[in-house]
Formats: structure tokens, C-alpha cells, sequence
């Protein structure tokens, strides 16, 4: 397979004339699976000035809540009709093991239109009431064009948590993917035309961050941004925003504790420390990269880790077995390796056993000695678990917060004056307690200090993605006073 990713503008596939060409290829074999034909800034105004037209004209904004949720409805059932395209594709591009795509991914995706379909036929705008009798209503109005800039490592299930808000709420929006990930947006824009959504409502730029994602984002005629991807490109995309002024909110990176209690399901526990830090390739925003043990019961927990680990299936992610497949490019390859070299590594470490081709990491688990590490301080973003013990539940409080990011927390503890007191005192947007990565989309998702700005989900998306407008009456007459009257 490989095709030319050109921009999707006015319902229609297009790229600028002599558009530079990005190869993309596969983490799998190394070959080439498609290139990308690069939005430049001319672009990237034709595709804003496109959304631009289509908002003012207004049949998407315009058009009755139940029109917009029968369409949003109509794309995820096309997304869970189309799964094995969808899934391929991303498995080829991305090379996240495609039981994981076809079951968690895909389904997320779908899941994300039917959720903003159902809110918006049920949130109720504020209303309030004065002495003497005023009546102040809240009025939200779509804020106008939304651009989402989105990362390769959840390209699917990421992209469309941001482009079903934007839509919901009457916006047009644009969608800058991962320039290692162009594959899977193709057939999701073609079956959102199918689905109904009128031609300039939704667009798609492709092409590298410093290019088409900073035109993209230092639009003047963008009206919001959201971002999800790393620390410093979100240091970047704020300057920019803000910069213009315009409404703009970042879920950045993480190196989340997973804090383990010797009051606790041990066996459940385990489990889920290996779901935490392996799934999707370890190339997760929340995962429990950092585990913490109690020094009472570490060894043989992390013993029984580490056989679990060097038990895991690695392999070719097309294949249903395979639990973990390659990381998504020679550079994260290389990076999450250099974090092995004089580290106490417990198993793995190195290119995994049996790969010629393809950027394959062999599930690793790392015992650091101390917090400050750059092992347990810096974001890996692959298949690599570091373990620390502590002594008693204050100081593995401490250690969890010893982090400049504060995106998610895991705590295992069934001792609930405990759990009380640990999640009250974690610096995290998300304490997960008993469980591994569970998300309700009504809640707001988003990280403490350096994870991130503002927050996504039920209500935060509907702030993010409306404009407020108050309109205030009286219910009767009142004496207004009378000027001018000598
Ligand atoms: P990245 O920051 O390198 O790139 C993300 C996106 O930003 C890509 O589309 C890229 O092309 C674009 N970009 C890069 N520079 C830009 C610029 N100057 N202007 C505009 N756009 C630009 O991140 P990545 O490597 O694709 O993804 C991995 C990172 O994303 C990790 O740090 C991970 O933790 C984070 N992430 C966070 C969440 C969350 O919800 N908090 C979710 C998933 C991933």
C-alpha cells in the first residue's frame, strides 16, 4: 500500500501545486506506506478560508440539534461499520496491535460522536433571576473555527475526541494529524461526507509541525486550538494562540506514578501495572510509567513483573496475538534504547529477539535507584517500565509528585481512609484508584502543571468549543430614571 495523503477542503480531496512530499513509513518492515502531499501556508488558508465560508453560511451551526445528532450518530456507526479499513490502515501507519485498535481504538472513536451527540440534547444553558425582577439567560454560540492539531500515538480515537466536541457545538474545525500518521484519515473524512456533514464544515491539512501545523495554528482566522502532543510543541502552540488571542487548550505529556499499597489486590494490581505501561506500545500520554512499591512487598512483586514482561508477545502488530508491536519511528526506537544504557535493567532493554526489520523494543523494566533519574523523570513513551520502592504511603506521595507533570495517577490501596488521603494529596488531573484507564467522557481530562492547560470532556469541551453570550431583560416595567427633562 502506498498512496499520496493530499488536504480534504470543501469536501473534497486537493493538494497546492508542487506540494512538497513527506514519505510515511511503517514501523512494521520499515517500508514505505504512503506519502503526504505538504500543506503549506497557502494551503492551509485555502482550508481556512473554506471553513470560514461554510460557518458563516451556517447550514451546519444553523441546522437543529437533532439534525447535528443524527449525523454525528450516522458517523459512528460508519466508524463501527468500517472498522477493518480504519484498523489496517492505523495498524500500517502506527503499528499499535490491531486487537487493540479494532476493540479499544475504533470503538473510542465511535464512542466519541455518540457521546457529543447525546450531550447536546441534554445540557441546559444557566439561567438567572433578580429582585427587581430581571431575567439573565445564557446564550452558546459556536465559537467559529476550531483547529486540532493531533498526535500519532492514539491517531484515531485522539483526533476525534476533538473534532466531535468541535462539531456538536456548531463549529466548522480543521484537523492537523501526526505527519506519521496520515492513513486513517482518509476514510474517516470520506464516510463523514458520507455521514452528511456539509462540504467546508470539516477539513484536513497534512504535513509536519514547524509547516503546516504552525500555519495552521497562527491563523488569524482561527477562533480556538486544541492540542494534544508533547510538552514543548505545546509551549509553541500556546505562544501562537495566544498570540492571536484565541482560545487554546494543550493535553501534553505525562510520566504518571503508579502507586502500589501492600493493602491492596496484589494479583489485580499486577495486571494492571502490565496493561498501564504495555498497551498501545508503552506510546501512551497516561501511562503508568513509574511504578512505586511499597519496600515491604517489592521483590516479589516486581519479580512476578518482570516474568510477566519477558512473557509478553511482541511481534508483527497485523497479527491478532501480538500484544506489543514496534515503536512508531527509528527516532523513538532510538530514544527509548538510550534509556537503557546504564540503567539497572531487569529484562529487555534492547531490540527485540527476532526482528530484522521494523523498530521492535523488547518489553524492559528498569529499577531505578532514585526519583531524580532522568529514568523517572523524563517521558520514555515506549515499552519501558521503571520501578522504584518507597517506605511507607507519605513518601511514595512525595515521589509521585516529584514530577513536572501531573496528568494521571494510579493508586492500588482497598484501605479507604487511605485512598482518601492520597487522592486528596496527588497532583494529578486524574487519580485512578483500583483500575487501570478508565475514562468517563462526561468528566474533564486533562493534567496538573506541565501535562497540560484547560480540560476536555462533557462541560470542558462545551466551554472550549462555545462563546458565551448573556442576555438580560426585565419581566415588567420598571421606573428607569428620567434625564433631560429639566
Ligand atoms: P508532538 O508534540 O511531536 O506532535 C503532536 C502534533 O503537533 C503533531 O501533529 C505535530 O506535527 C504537531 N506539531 C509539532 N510542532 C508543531 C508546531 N510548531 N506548530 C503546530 N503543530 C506542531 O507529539 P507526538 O510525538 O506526536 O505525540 C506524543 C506526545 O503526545 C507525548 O508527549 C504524549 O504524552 C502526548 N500526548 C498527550 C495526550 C494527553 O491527552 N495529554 C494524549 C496523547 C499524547
Amino acid at each position: 500500500m502506498s498512496e499520496l495523503c493530499t488536504s480534504f477542503i470543501n469536501g473534497g480531496w486537493t493538494s497546492g501545486d508542487g506540494a512538497e512530499r513527506i514519505p510515511v513509513i511503517s514501523p512494521i518492515d520499515e517500508t514505505l506506506v504512503a506519502e503526504i502531499a505538504q500543506a503549506d501556508a497557502a494551503e492551509v488558508d485555502h482550508a481556512v478560508r473554506a471553513a470560514r465560508k461554510a460557518f458563516v453560511a451556517g447550514t451546519w451551526r444553523n441546522a437543529p440539534v437533532s439534525k447535528r445528532q443524527s449525523v454525528l450518530r450516522r458517523i459512528a456507526a460508519l466508524i463501527r461499520e468500517k472498522v477493518d479499513v480504519l484498523a489496517e490502515r492505523e495498524c500500517a501507519n502506527a503499528g499499535l496491535p490491531i486487537r487493540q485498535i479494532r476493540e479499544r481504538h475504533v470503538q473510542r472513536a465511535a464512542a466519541n460522536f455518540e457521546f457529543f451527540a447525546d450531550f447536546i440534547g441534554q445540557t441546559a444553558n444557566e439561567c438567572y433571576e433578580q429582585e427587581p425582577p430581571f431575567l439573565t439567560i445564557v446564550r452558546r454560540e459556536p465559537v467559529g473555527i476550531a483547529a486540532l492539531v493531533a498526535p500519532w500515538n492514539a491517531p484515531l480515537a485522539l483526533a476525534t475526541m476533538e473534532m466531535a466536541g468541535a462539531l456538536a457545538f456548531g463549529n466548522c474545525c480543521i484537523l492537523k494529524p501526526s505527519e506519521l500518521t496520515p492513513l486513517e484519515f482518509v476514510p474517516l473524512f470520506e464516510l463523514m461526507k458520507e455521514a452528511g456533514v456539509p462540504d467546508g464544515v470539516v477539513g484536513l491539512v497534512n504535513g509536519s509541525g514547524p509547516v503546516t501545523g504552525a500555519a495552521l495554528v497562527g491563523h488569524i482566522d482561527i477562533d480556538v486550538v486544541a492540542f494534544i502532543g508533547g510538552t514543548e510543541t505545546g509551549r509553541h502552540i500556546a505562544r501562537a494562540a495566544g498570540g492571536n488571542l484565541k482560545k487554546y487548550v494543550a493535553e501534553l505529556g505525562g510520566k504518571s506514578a503508579n502507586i502500589i499499597t501492600p493493602q491492596c489486590d496484589l494479583e489485580r494490581a499486577l495486571d494492571a501495572a502490565l496493561v498501564s505501561i504495555y498497551s498501545n506500545n508503552g506510546q501512551q500520554c497516561l501511562a503508568g510509567s513509574r511504578i512505586l512499591v511499597d519496600q515491604s512487598i517489592a521483590k516479589d512483586f516486581i519479580d512476578r513483573f518482570v516474568a510477566r514482561a519477558k512473557n509478553i508477545r511482541v511481534g508483527d502488530p497485523r497479527d491478532m496475538a501480538t500484544e506489543v508491536g514496534p515503536v512508531i519511528s527509528r527516532a523513538q526506537y532510538d530514544r527509548v534504547l538510550s534509556f537503557a544504557a546504564g540503567a539497572n535493567i531487569l529484562t529487555g532493554g534492547k531490540r527485540a529477539d527476532g526482528f530484522d526489520r521494523g523498530y521492535y523494543v523488547s518489553p524492559t523494566v528498569a529499577l531505578a535507584e532514585d526519583n531524580a533519574t532522568p529514568l523517572c523523570q523524563e517521558e520514555i513513551f515506549g515499552p519501558f517500565a521503571t520501578f522504584l520502592t518507597y517506605d511507607g504511603i507519605d513518601q511514595a506521595i512525595e515521589i509521585a509528585n516529584q514530577s513536572e507533570f501531573g496528568l494521571v495517577a494510579y493508586l492500588w490501596c482497598s484501605d479507604m481512609p487511605t485512598v482518601m488521603r492520597v487522592q486528596d494529596a496527588l497532583q494529578a488531573g486524574t487519580i485512578w484508584v483500583n483500575t487501570p484507564l478508565a475514562r468517563d467522557l462526561r468528566a474533564p481530562f486533562g493534567g496538573y502543571k506541565n501535562s497540560g492547560v484547560g480540560r476536555t470532556g462533557g462541560l470542558s469541551s462545551r466551554n472550549l468549543f462555545t462563546e458565551e453570550k448573556v442576555v438580560t431583560m426585565p419581566m415588567q416595567d420598571f421606573p428607569i430614571a428620567k434625564l433631560g427633562l429639566g
